[in-house]
């Protein structure tokens, strides 16, 4: 299985921009954090940035392209992220076109406080069409997953976890997957989320509650 010079270049091009625009905006901190996008369907190949670089550096082989389970198609020094799984259980249970994935403390904070509801409930906020809700009272529930620490239960926990209504899943006291069906959908779907948790967590410290709505 190969793929062609020119979807390489392209989807090398698409992730390292992608990169730098949430980098700039404080979300890969401590080398933390990955992207991902689609190459292929059928067969699935997507492209994803590797382990334990610092993201805020552009570099050609910082990314690498892995098949339908996770593992490398073309020769490489590079290590998947042992996150990989969970991208490729996005992939496979969702239409997404690119995924990623952030640690930031507005994500942690809600996974925190709402974890034992199994959920992170938002209501009545604009930024809820950013998602492509567009009705009247729009009430979403993104789903919260505990981190465990066997990477492959992770996987399938958060796969399990998908709401088809919600493109995210968050996980406990770790960061949020959130998907699109191409890397501009992802952008501005990280970006609503990130910007509706800062505003809840804002809220809660405000009235010492998490029953805000
Ligand atoms: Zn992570």
């Amino acid at each position: 299985m190969d793929i062609l010079f020119e979807e390489k270049q392209k989807a090398i091009e698409t992730l390292n921009n992608l990169k730098i625009e949430l980098y700039n905006k404080g979300w890969f901190p401590a080398t933390s954090g990955n992207l991902s996008l689609k190459i292929r369907e059928n067969p699935l190949i997507f492209a994803i940035t590797s382990s334990g670089k610092d993201k805020g550096k552009i570099t050609h082989e910082d990314i690498l392209f892995v098949d339908k389970e996770a593992k490398p198609i073309l020769q490489t020094k590079l290590k998947p992220s042992a996150e990989t799984k969970i991208h490729l259980q996005v992939y496979q249970r969702t239409d997404a076109g690119c995924v990623v994935h952030v640690h930031t403390v507005n994500n942690n904070f809600v996974s925190e406080v709402f974890f034992e509801k199994g959920f992170v409930p938002i209501k009545n906020l604009e930024m809820i069409k950013a998602l492509d809700i567009w009705e009247e009272n729009a009430y979403i529930e993104v789903p919260i997953v505990e981190n465990y620490f066997d990477l492959d239960k992770l996987a399938q926990k958060s796969g399990e976890a998908i709401n088809p209504e919600v493109p995210a899943v968050l996980i406990r006291n770790h960061g949020i997957y959130v998907w699109g069906k191409n890397e501009f959908e992802a952008k501005r779907h990280i970006e609503a989320f990130e910007f509706m948790f800062e505003y809840m967590k804002n809220l809660i410290l405000f009235k010492g509650s998490t029953n805000i709505w």
